[in-house]
């Protein structure tokens, strides 16, 4: 039997719920962090960050002036005259230009790092993971030293940066402020993003959904929070744009230096000029000054740097199947001609309960065994890739090792230690998330990524990795909870560094020709979980939503810049599947994002419109080409609904017109910038091929712009046109 779905937001792939964001986006703080005692240094190890894949990371040092790390990606740079703070973050193929206004400075009071004459820089480098370490006094404005010391070291890889800042007092000190790392950024970079902490998410779940918003007005306050926030996001949509991530240890952010909660200040605000971000990260700012015992303290925190590349490796076509049934060798044959390059054996819950549970193994029965292995064959006959689907953070009761150590691995948050079962949309409404059912109509409980659940996790992807041959791994909940579990740790933490530890791991265990696909919800992505991915998966917060997909309107956390590929979720809704899935094709055509589709969502339609989006791009090699989105104005067509892009290769250019409306749209006028085209016609002369009708016509350089150009499009039709330099 085969469930029907209904309408309801607790969707598979990182089953957060809508209805219950809307809450936490509007309902004051009415749940207080416990206080703590304020011991300082991190509790928690750090991840091994080792992975392959990413390419090299290189440091360039001149003695007492700058250091100087660079990726493929971007280069940043420390000031060794002023305490080694971190005053440069510069994306190689981003604008180029210096996201920082101000320094990364570190305070206690008046005295900070910047202001240090002296530091001393250790580094060591062990394969792609180099660390720095910058000591030294904290000084005031006069250049007098005060007596607190600083430690800040830096682990840098391409995939992932963490910074930890040790503050040692070495004596009780009464102080009102101390800062971590606050600094000012370009106010282009004006799109933000907030993921409160669990004390300012009033939902039981603490999900701790993310906000969104967009100023550059001169004094506008983005985000102005007294407790420590799991993340904030800045970006410039399509360009370029990082993360400020708190790392697992939350506690010593939250109350660490006083063992009081809600002390702290964390914001971001426009300058009164218009000119710069002013982001401010203070665990302590109180009008008179408190005790701060003596010790040693360590705010931890990840930046999120998106690796932007030129052009995207926009190759995956990338779909889902799952048993009910296993898809045929004849599908197969037919997924292969579409040009899909790689499928996910999916997990979803069906009430017959045949469905790979989540730690259970073997995931079938003996039947189903041997059909999942033909499937696997017969793909890779095809030459396409198969992985299997894992929940980071989800276990299913009726898998081993759950009755002894569920409640020990659990996420829990409060005193009671209730577990979070996740329950099919069915069930959801039927058990109202009830706590003690365990059983039928579920996905599992949540496990926390702090405790020792990955340890079981890792031995469950790597026999299935092993025993069935699959070509790399598919993860779903690849975003960061916050935990209080007294069972493996009382202080509040979140998750994100066992995810780091684990997705590492996973690019060790696949090597580099594996393929990882992580799923990212858009209102909890994080920019250093998704770098470890070679395709991300996204936009489920809207795919149970009857919400039109426009042009601009694309959640930016899908679009961020040009970095890792995306094959954003399907609409999921029942009622108008076609016609929401055709809108959000004809919409993601013009971000070079190629859309999965497959069961159960799927009513077979979308899988129809989808496959023809793959067939449509498949004679050309999409990855060596450049994209000019709709951003760029590398196009322009006289209707408000019908938008261009341009793909720009060295010999040729695809220009993409698509209507996003569902009127037809019989003449449309486009003209395109030819040094977006991405090649130089010697002769002047220019070949326009429309694929769909195969009419070549010839124009000179002026035909490009002086709407001699133009097609005819029925509802949300896209046509692909070959440019190239006419002889
Ligand atoms: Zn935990």
């Amino acid at each position: 039997m085969v469930n029907t779905r209904k309408q309801v937001p607790n969707g598979r792939l990182g089953a957060a719920l809508i209805g219950i964001a809307v809450l936490v986006l509007t309902a004051p703080s009415a749940v207080r962090a416990r206080g703590g005692q304020g011991t300082g240094a991190s509790m928690l190890a750090q991840p091994n960050f080792e992975a392959p894949g990413g390419g090299e990371v290189n440091l360039q040092v001149t003695a007492g002036e700058r250091a100087i790390v660079t990726t493929d990606y971007w280069t940043m740079e420390y000031d060794l005259r002023r305490g080694g703070v971190l005053d440069s973050i510069v994306f190689t193929h981003g604008s180029g230009r210096n996201l920082l206004v101000e320094p990364f400075r570190t305070f206690v009071d008046q005295w900070s790092d910047a202001n240090a004459p002296q530091v001393s820089l250790h580094s060591s480098k062990e394969g792609n993971i180099l660390r720095l370490e910058f000591s030294g006094r904290m000084t005031a404005a006069d250049r007098k030293a005060g007596p607190v010391a600083f430690e800040t070291t830096w682990t840098l890889s391409p995939f992932v940066v963490r910074a930890d800042h040790k503050i040692s007092f070495p004596e009780d000190l009464r102080v009102s402020s101390v800062g971590v790392a606050s600094t000012a950024v370009r106010s282009d970079l004006g799109e933000f993003g907030l993921r409160v902490g669990p004390a300012d998410d009033a939902n039981e779940r603490k999900e701790c959904l993310a906000t969104f918003g967009t100023t550059r007005s001169g004094g506008a306050r983005l985000i102005d929070e007294h407790h420590a926030p799991i993340y904030m996001q800045f970006f410039n949509r399509g360009v370029e744009g990082f993360g400020l991530s708190m790392t697992s240890d939350l506690a010593t952010w939250e109350n660490g230096l006083t063992g009081k909660s809600g002390v702290g200040h964390y914001a971001a605000s426009v300058s009164e000029d218009g000119g710069s971000i002013l982001i401010v990260r203070k665990p302590l700012r109180v009008t008179a000054p408190v005790k701060v015992p003596k010790g040693e303290y360590v705010f931890s925190y990840y930046l999120g740097l998106p690796r932007i590349v030129e052009k995207a490796d926009r190759k995956w076509r990338h779909i889902g199947f799952d048993a009910h049934p296993f898809p045929s060798d004849d599908e197969i044959r037919k997924w292969a001609e579409s040009g899909v390059n790689i499928v996910r054996q999916d997990s979803e819950y069906y009430g017959d309960e045949n469905f790979w549970h989540d730690g259970t193994w073997p995931p079938f029965d003996e039947k189903g065994m041997k059909e999942l292995r033909r499937v696997i064959a017969t793909c890779h006959r095809y030459k396409i890739l198969v992985v299997p689907y894992f929940s980071l953070q989800e276990l299913h009761p009726s898998a081993p090792g759950y009755a002894q150590h569920a409640q020990e691995w659990a996420r829990t948050m409060g005193e009671v230690e209730t577990m979070y079962h996740n329950f099919s949309p069915e069930d959801y409404k039927l058990f109202n998330y009830g706590s003690d059912y365990a059983g039928k109509g579920e996905y599992g409980a949540q496990m926390c990524p702090m405790s020792a659940w990955p340890e079981k996790l890792k031995n469950d992807v790597e026999r299935a990795y092993r025993e069935l041959g699959f070509d790399g791994i598919f993860y779903d909940w690849a975003d960061t909870e916050p935990c209080n579990n007294k069972k493996h740790n009382p202080k509040l933490h979140s998750g994100i560094d066992g995810l780091i530890d684990m997705l590492a791991w996973t690019r060790r265990l696949i090597g580099p020709n594996g393929v990882l696909i992580v799923h990212q919800y858009g209102l909890k992505a994080s920019i250093s979980l998704e770098n470890f991915a070679d395709l991300v998966v996204n936009m489920e917060e809207i795919a149970d939503r009857d919400v039109a997909l426009r042009p601009d309107n694309i959640p930016v956390t899908t679009l961020l810049a040009e970095s890792l590929p995306r094959s954003p979720c399907p609409n999921y809704l029942r009622s108008e599947n076609l016609e929401r899935n055709r809108q959000n094709i004809a919409v993601l055509v013009l971000y070079g994002m190629f859309p999965w589709a497959g069961p159960p969502w799927d009513t077979g339609e979308t899988e129809v419109e989808t496959l023809k989006l793959f067939r449509a791009f498949k004679p050309y090699q999409l990855e060596t080409y450049r994209l000019h989105s709709p951003l760029s104005g590398a196009v322009h067509t006289a209707w408000e609904d019908v938008y261009g892009a341009v793909y720009a290769g060295p010999e040729q250019a695809l220009v993409v017109i698509s209507n996003t409306s569902r009127e037809p749209r019989k003449r449309a006028i486009w003209t395109v910038r030819p040094e977006d085209l991405g090649f130089v016609s010697a002769t002047k002369r220019f070949t326009v091929k429309d694929t769909k009708t195969s009419t070549v016509q010839t124009l000179p350089f002026s035909g490009l712009q002086d709407g001699s150009l133009e097609t005819q499009l029925e509802g949300y039709e896209y046509r692909l046109f070959e440019v190239r330099s006419a002889d």
